[in-house]
């Protein structure tokens, strides 16, 4: 929703408080999920994902040349299989986050995913970007979507990425109607935290993702941009590396974001395969899924996680109530319960 289509001034330097303060507040991070220790009492949890986007990403922009359809086609021809060995390997499960499209035209790869025990989930429809559409397409679009990877595995998917990371006004209550258990899009912590919606919990949790735990903004380019990738990937892996060290001193959760096409090539694997000897190199690593993830993360009792919470929104209407059970409180109008 633009602000003007919302009737506001398009300056936000004329925006009364309760539209500045309202807009914040539509989706925020609540109280952080995480365990005093997680299981088998492991210090750190590392959560490894791959957004098996191939051929949607041009396909999404309308963009239909071999050309550009070839550098998608090389993710699933190529690096879906690398990644595949790699993490069978190491005996390391990880989520794939398939755009509907991309499951479609590859739905052997859909399939390997779930019978080597990893978790395959939502990731649009075509890439589509969530900003673009209004509330009934975007809805449309991910419930089809989510019907088409249960087709194709025989298993709902539980979580969802959006595409891009790209968050609409309309994507939390969309989340909530279709009855996911987690989303893996937004960036408001480094630890799994419960979205607050107007103040109010909403009972789906957030394994928070950043740029700089995702492979693509260091190695893309465009051939007719000026922008060129300047990273080397052992520069890279150390960037990564820092951020599981500290993870692992916090007890907290290393999470990355990969894509097939992008690490899948020779001179980039390498550096995911160093990380994987330096991680395996640590006593008390429990290595999960996003999906197993979130539901050790939905059940952290509220005391646990209390001393370590931001601040809640300002708003006035207290989204954590010390009393409640440990069960997550749904309390959006008209959301139907999810299915963990
Ligand atoms: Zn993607």
């Amino acid at each position: 929703m633009s602000t003007e289509d919302s009737g506001l001034p398009a300056e936000s330097w004329r925006w009364p408080e309760e539209t500045w303060r309202g807009r914040v507040d539509a989706v925020r991070a609540g109280r952080r999920l995480v365990p005093d220790r997680w299981p088998g009492g492991a210090r750190v949890a590392v959560a490894l994902s791959f957004d098996s986007d191939h051929e949607t990403i041009p396909l999404r922009d309308g963009e239909t040349s071999p050309g550009r359809l070839a550098q998608g086609e090389y993710g699933a021809r190529v690096g879906a299989g690398r990644v595949l060995d790699l993490l069978a390997r190491y005996g390391v499960p990880a989520t794939f986050f398939m755009p509907a499209v991309s499951a479609l035209l590859h739905p052997e790869e859909a399939r390997a995913y779930t019978r080597d025990g990893h978790e395959l989930a939502v990731h649009g429809w075509i890439h589509e970007r969530n900003m673009l559409l209004g509330h009934d397409d975007e809805l449309e679009l991910t419930a089809r979507a989510l019907d088409t990877l249960t087709a194709v595995t025989g298993e709902r998917p539980v979580g969802i990425r959006t595409p891009s990371w790209d968050f609409s006004p309309s994507t939390l209550a969309i989340m909530l109607e279709l009855g996911f258990g987690y989303d893996s899009s937004l960036m408001a912590d480094d630890e799994p935290y419960e979205i607050v919606a107007e103040g109010r919990p909403t009972g789906l949790v957030e394994i928070p993702v950043d740029w700089i735990r995702d492979d693509a903004p260091y190695f893309t380019m465009d051939r007719y941009g000026s922008v060129r990738p300047h990273s080397r990937p052992r520069d890279v892996g150390e960037i990564w590396r820092d951020e599981f060290d500290a993870a692992y001193r916090e007890g907290g959760v290393f999470q990355l974001t990969l894509h097939p096409h992008v690490i899948g090539h020779r001179s980039r694997l390498v550096v995911l395969r160093e990380l994987l000897d330096h991680i395996a190199a640590h006593p008390g690593v429990w290595y999960t899924t996003h999906a197993g993830l979130a539901d050790v993360a939905r059940v952290v009792p509220h005391d646990t996680a209390a001393p370590s919470s931001p601040a809640p929104s300002a708003s006035p209407a207290s989204p954590v109530s010390p009393a409640s059970p440990a069960s997550p409180v749904r309390s959006v109008p008209d959301a139907p319960e999810h299915t963990p």
